[in-house]
């Protein structure tokens, strides 16, 4: 085990025990991670929803991944309820709210399975589709996303929604498909390889599209909530929001530099400006005022320089702390005998 994590950690896949070989035996195993958050009123249901779909799909096992992010209404003995009635439910219970990406971090942590299937557990991500899910998986795809044709939240979230996947793409360093949450579903290979990223700001999309792998886009319609209410608010979104840019994204550094670069050419600009007048109209400057203008120009530009270069090593000790694989790999093939 000591070994498994080790090569983990170093991006080279460990060779699987061949469980597709001896499929007849032993059927492959689908794990679904699901982050519930207060979601008393309406997680029996969806337990209810999602088996009953994944009755249509018999020729698989499967588990299902609870994560209880520190809920407070209860949630945890409907979940106790559930995995006493059905033996393919585990329940991970945290002691605090830690949050959706972190809770989904969790869950993939404990998954075992052949597919693990991230969705949340308000059936906005509807089931059926989960099914339609593996079957893209079974036909080759290592990584089905869930992109959002419609949605039916409300005007405002669709919108801020809509604008900042757009600007997130436009500044991103790594290409992060629009209109994509966290409903997906990863192979073996890539669920490892998303758990080998440790960085405590996580923004799960931009790390799964910075993985590569054949990667699937799957067009649906997201339905809505079925009870209670968005378990995230403003600030929540907004933290989630900055977690993707900065995390994806050195936009913010480059444009200090940017703009290190122009004042300090508006700065060249008003110092000739100011000598030119002081050697041709000296009648018209006041004492003093050249220096004074000289002085401050060149300052001012050269401080909003440092600051960017000083930006672009941070932006580097940052990538660095965020201790992220230097490159993925799917495979490794090797000349074998048999
Ligand atoms: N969730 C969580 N921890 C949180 C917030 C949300 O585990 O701190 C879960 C929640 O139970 C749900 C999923 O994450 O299954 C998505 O949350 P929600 O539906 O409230 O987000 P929205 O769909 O409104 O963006
Ligand atoms: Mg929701």
């Amino acid at each position: 085990m000591a070994d498994t994590i080790r090569q983990h950690e170093v991006g080279i896949p460990v060779p699987q025990q061949k469980r597709t070989s001896d499929a007849e035996e032993a059927p492959q195993l689908i794990s679904y991670v699901l982050p519930v958050y207060n979601e008393a009123e309406g997680i029996k249901h969806f337990h209810t929803e999602l088996t009953s779909a994944v009755a249509q799909r018999p020729e698989f096992a499967y588990e299902f991944v609870y994560v209880n992010d520190g809920s407070a209404d209860g949630s945890l003995r409907i979940l106790q309820d559930i995995a006493k009635n059905d033996p393919r439910v585990r329940v991970v219970d945290f002691a605090r709210n830690f949050g959706h990406q972190i809770a989904i971090t969790a869950g993939l942590d404990l998954a075992s399975g052949d597919a693990v299937i991230v969705m949340d557990t308000d059936l906005q991500d509807p089931p059926e589709v989960s099914l339609q899910m593996i079957d893209a998986w079974l036909a080759g795809a290592e990584i089905v996303q869930a992109r959002r044709r419609t949605r039916r939240d409300t005007p405002f979230k669709r919108a801020t929604a809509h604008a900042y996947y757009r600007l997130l793409r436009s500044c991103s360093d790594v290409e992060i498909p629009v209109d994509t949450g966290d409903f997906r579903l990863l192979n073996r290979r890539a669920a490892e390889e998303l758990r080998t990223f440790r960085e405590r700001s996580r923004f799960i999309r931009g790390m799964v599209a910075s993985m590569g792998f054949q990667q699937q886009e799957l067009l649906f319609d997201r339905d809505e909530r079925v009870a209670g209410e968005t378990k995230y608010p403003m600030r929540k979104m907004l933290r989630l929001a900055a977690d993707g840019v900065t995390g994806f994204s050195t936009a913010p550094l480059k444009l200090i530099t940017r703009m290190g670069f122009l004042s300090l050419a508006l700065a060249m600009v008003g110092i000739i400006y100011s000598i030119t007048l002081r050697l041709f109209f000296p009648e018209i400057t006041v004492s003093g005022w050249t220096m004074l203008m000289v002085v401050m120009l060149f300052l001012g530009g050269l401080q909003m320089l440092s600051l960017g270069v000083i930006g672009s090593y941070i932006g580097r000790i940052y990538s660095e702390v965020q201790r992220r694989p230097l490159y993925t790999v799917r495979d490794v093939i090797r000349h074998d005998e048999t």
